[in-house]
């Protein structure tokens, strides 16, 4: 097994996971098979109980483990399934030395951060590294060095690679990313941030073999220099990564570098031949799209859209599949509460409602799906969008007026939405709802049917209310159908409106295996319906 372990420095949010995962994919291309694992030095042991506001999207797995969103970002471009274990916490790691320490597993030590924590820190990377089959772990460590809740975890990989090393064969190796900022008139390139970070990394006792530098622009051959100079590392193993139009050029980037070459050189393993012609190709029909469409994506967490980012990915993968770009709009569902749906939709070409969780801006999403229903815009909604556009109909087509979700208004005269039989009574808020992937019926002759293309789908689920059984009767009575069950028919998956040319709703996500070759079928339904409505096109 050979480790990549990948550090930040300077600031946080610069892109390491993207680089990582990048990186990924060129060593992919090159046949090898490569996994990822991702370091989160916060106590929470998932990302399950965290607000997308402050930490971004949580990504759900098959496994249904809630975890950081750079595992999507893994997910797709290594274009695998990875599994809750590799999101390794600071929480789940002391989760497990403090139960074994309850249970006596240490025999009266000390029980230390050195060695006991440390200790059960490698023997997790290691343990999810082998078991994923991998020729090559990508280990990404969250956070940027320096920080007191990092140390624990640099302190483990540097020991792995005292232990993994020898003088004849490497199987650690270390990959720094830094920021390079431009400053005065001129915009000239400063080193002085990366020679910092590199000398606190060298002081808790890591060398990097190599440095990526993230910056406005290329980074300059001098600058380059400098860099290896300062930080003694080869100017081939200093990379530049400047801002590109996409994310999904960065293999390119990277391969043009020869960083895939340098990294199987270290670790002496045959470079290979790299065939990214599947990337470019995604890569080119991302980047020159012929059509354009606007999507509102109604939520509450809109002013960090990170916090919907497999739904925007999703719409990058429909613009390769169908030469149209997706210009998302981000609306938040109270602004629709204070100024009507009209005042702020109408310009729109389409309306997502993602998933989401509580009470506020609930009315903004209701009404968004309503919008979308009388006007007939394109309309997809997503676990609580799906469910939020079943109150709607409830309440405006038959009359049930106060129709709600009892996750809302517990007293409702008609909840149309209900918590799942095995949600009464749970009070832990983490871990506890239906989670991950789950078989869902379609029915062939439908819009979801015709989308998937197949009969039986699994898709991921993040939920603990759904379309109460009592209901339906009366919500398929007057048109709306339900074209998705679980595989026992007993839960409602998916619901249509025939009448309209596209209002559908899910209770699972999509988003979540939507793939650069593979979009998310009932996004791509969704473009193709603004498609159709704005430009005529018919696929
Ligand atoms: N809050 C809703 C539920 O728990 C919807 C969840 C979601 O959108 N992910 O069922």
């Amino acid at each position: 097994m050979k480790y990549i372990f990948v550090t930040g420095g300077v600031i946080s949010g610069l892109g390491k996971g993207t680089t990582a995962a990048s990186l990924g994919r060129v060593l992919v291309s090159r046949g090898y098979k490569v996994t990822a694992i991702k370091i989160d030095p916060y106590l929470n042991t998932d990302a399950g109980t965290m607000n997308p506001f402050e930490h971004g999207e949580v990504f759900v797995l098959e496994d249904g483990g809630e975890v950081d969103l750079d595992l999507g970002t893994y997910e797709r471009f290594l274009d695998t399934n990875l599994t809750s274990d590799h999101n390794i916490t600071t929480g789940k790691i002391y989760l497990r030395v403090i139960s074994k320490e309850r249970k006596g597993a240490y025999l009266g030590k000390t029980v230390q951060i050195i060695p006991h924590v440390t200790n059960e820190i490698k023997r997790e990377i290691a343990r999810v590294a082998e078991n994923s089959g991998a020729d090559i772990a990508l280990v990404e460590l969250g956070g940027t060095v320096g920080d007191i809740e990092s140390m624990p975890f640099l302190e483990a990989v540097r020991q792995m690679r005292m232990e993994l090393d020898s003088s004849s064969s490497r199987s650690c190796l270390f990959i720094h990313t830094t920021l390079v900022p431009e400053v005065g008139s001129v915009g000239e390139q400063k080193t002085k941030p990366t020679q910092h970070s590199v000398k606190e990394l060298r002081a808790i006792g890591i060398d990097p073999d190599m440095i990526v530098a993230r910056a406005e622009r290329d980074i300059e051959e001098d600058i380059k220099a400098k860099i290896s100079l300062f930080c003694s590392v080869p100017v081939e193993a200093v990379i530049s990564a400047p801002n590109l139009q996409s994310i999904y050029g960065i293999p390119m980037l990277l391969e043009r570098q020869g960083m895939a070459d340098y990294v199987l050189k270290k670790f002496s393993l045959p470079p290979g031949e790299p065939d990214l012609s599947d990337w470019k190709a995604f890569y080119a029909k991302l980047t020159d799209p012929k059509y354009s469409v606007r999507i509102a994506i109604v939520g509450k967490y809109t002013e960090l859209s990170d916090a919907y980012i497999s739904h925007i990915e999703a719409f990058h993968h429909v613009t390769a599949a169908t030469s149209c770009r997706v210009q998302t709009t981000f609306v938040e569902s109270e602004e629709i509460e204070r100024k009507g749906a009209d005042a702020i939709l109408s310009e729109m070409d389409a309306i997502l409602v993602p998933g989401g969780f509580g009470h506020r801006g609930i009315e903004g999403k209701i009404a968004a799906a309503g919008y979308a229903r009388v006007n007939n815009k394109p309309y997809l909604g997503v676990c609580l969008g799906f469910q939020c556009a079943l109150i709607e109909y409830s309440r405006n087509v038959l009359g049930m007026k106060d129709a709600n979700s009892t996750e809302f208004n517990p007293d409702t005269k008609y909840p149309v939405i209900d918590l799942l039989p095995e949600q009464k009574g749970v009070n832990d808020k983490g871990g506890t709802m239906r989670l991950g992937a789950h078989k869902i019926i379609l029915d062939r002759e439908s819009i979801a049917g015709r989308l998937y293309g197949s009969e039986s789908v699994m898709e991921r689920h993040r939920h603990r209310y759904e379309v109460n059984p009592e209901t339906i009767a009366d919500l398929t009575s007057s048109g709306i159908r339900f074209t998705g069950h679980s595989d026992n028919g007993r839960r409602m998956e998916v619901a249509e409106l025939p009448t309209a040319d596209y209002f559908v709703g899910s209770q699972f996500h999509p988003e979540f295996k939507s793939r650069p070759q593979r979009p998310s079928p009932l996004h791509l339904g969704l473009v193709r319906a603004a498609l159709k409505q704005k430009y005529g096109i018919t696929f």
